[in-house]
């Protein structure tokens, strides 16, 4: 469940793995910081936005001016000039931070209509904010599950689901990713009467697929009585009515008993939300730590979630650039023989056979003004690997021209390095 199988991001893994293993690692990122290798992911943004900007190495001060398409914020809200406006005023309004939980005084107007229009937007009775979307599933699996309990996660689930999993206790299980007949044959050797089950999985994964199978997932986890969570994290604000998300598009919001995304996303803020039934509600308020034990949304944060939220709503005009930018750059990169598997969601992800030369195009596309980032085992199979490039409504066509250019020249400067490499060998 590690995004990377670069060592540092191995680190957030090492709870699950052996004294062995753990020492491996640290040696791993021992011998990358003695080698000064740095974290192709590890930029930092010093001027601009989430589509372009200025960009350096985490601890080297030579700027690039950069398109970027290394951060989710899909719709590109982020830069709305109503979102930040309203922010603005939450923030002289009501100052900074909460300093204190929802759960005690954490609370504004700004956080309890939030909820309220979050529900309504995605159907159900009510709804609970969280200060991330990781901390969201977290409370919203270990609020509702005890350790009699069972979890039955799609084996491609985020690590927020899996920690919420641990943390309650409950026993963990996997069925195949996107595979409701694997998931069958789970369910019918852990569900019980005398104990809960859940079933987890992600409307959109983000890896490149398109939307889940989510309607059969849910039947068949329905038909064994299993609560259900989705999380749409990478498709709220974009599939569906007023984009509520993969469970309205596909038409089961009734069925799905916890809707969950987060704010960092498509509304360009952060936070996390749970939409519920008021009873589950209830329960997630009053029993989940991550809940009770962490302070709440800042203010102007909120503010501009809200403001997104408004305007995701009601802008089909935003959700159709974000659309058509999608295709624009699926078709310009498969005309150009990209392999980009079998997805039509606006996270493209070119395959390569050898993934060996994946970091050094990273790098190159970098020199030439482009940041993307790849993706090898064990997040795809061993030995190969994929570019990932994520659309927002705020990129432009000419965005995917530079950056189809881009890559057709970084692969071929690599591919002649390596050439000459094996030269030399020789
Ligand atoms: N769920 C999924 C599927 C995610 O991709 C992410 C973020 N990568 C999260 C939850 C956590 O959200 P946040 O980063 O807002 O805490």
């Amino acid at each position: 469940h590690i995004r990377s199988s670069h060592p540092t991001f191995q680190a957030a893994k090492v709870s699950a793995w052996s004294a062995t293993d753990k020492a491996k690692l640290v040696q791993e990122v021992l011998q990358m910081v003695n080698d000064q290798r740095r974290n192709p992911y590890s930029k930092v943004l010093r001027t601009g936005s989430a589509t372009r900007g200025l960009v350096s190495d985490a601890y080297n001060d030579e700027q690039q001016d950069a398109i970027i398409w290394t951060t989710n914020l899909y719709l590109g809200l982020n830069r709305d000039k109503d979102v930040i406006a309203e922010a603005s005023k939450a923030l002289h309004s009501f100052g900074t931070g909460m300093g204190t939980s929802a759960a005690a005084s954490g609370m504004t107007d700004l956080h309890l209509e939030f909820e309220k229009e979050f529900a309504d937007l995605t159907g159900k009775p009510s709804a609970c904010l969280f200060p991330t979307g990781y901390t969201a599933n977290v409370g919203a699996v270990a609020g509702i599950l005890g350790r009699n309990d069972v979890v039955i996660i799609d084996q491609l689930c985020h690590a927020s689901i899996v920690d919420g999993a641990r943390l309650c206790g409950a026993t963990i299980r996997t069925f195949q990713h996107n595979n409701a007949s694997d998931l069958e044959a789970v369910l019918q050797s852990e569900v019980s009467p005398y104990r809960s089950a859940m079933v987890v999985l992600e409307g959109v994964y983000s890896m490149g697929e398109g939307a889940a199978p989510v309607a059969d997932i849910v039947k068949m986890a329905k038909k064994y009585g299993a609560l259900v969570l989705v999380d749409e994290a990478h498709s709220f604000g974009f599939y569906g009515e007023g984009g509520a998300g993969i469970c309205a598009a596909q038409g089961i919001t009734e069925e799905v008993d916890f809707i969950m995304t987060t704010l960092s996303k498509a509304m360009g803020s952060i936070g996390g939300v749970v939409a519920a039934s008021q009873e589950h509600v209830d329960l997630i308020k009053s029993s989940s730590r991550a809940y009770i034990f962490q302070a709440s949304v800042s203010p102007a944060d909120m503010a501009a979630a809200l403001t997104s939220l408004r305007r995701l709503r009601a802008d089909d005009a935003l959700r159709a650039r974000l659309w058509d930018t999608t295709r624009y750059m699926r078709k310009q990169f498969a005309d150009a023989g990209y392999d980009l598997g079998t997805g039509d969601g606006p996270i493209v992800t070119p395959h390569f056979s050898d993934k060996d030369k994946l970091y050094a195009i990273v790098q190159e596309m970098y020199k030439r003004g482009v940041q993307t980032s790849a993706v090898t085992y064990p997040i795809v199979e061993s030995g190969r690997g994929r570019l990932r490039f994520i659309c927002s409504a705020a990129h432009t066509k000419a965005d995917v021209d530079f950056t189809l250019q881009a890559l057709l020249d970084a692969e071929r400067e690599v591919d002649l390095q390596l050439s000459k490499n094996k030269e030399l060998e020789l």
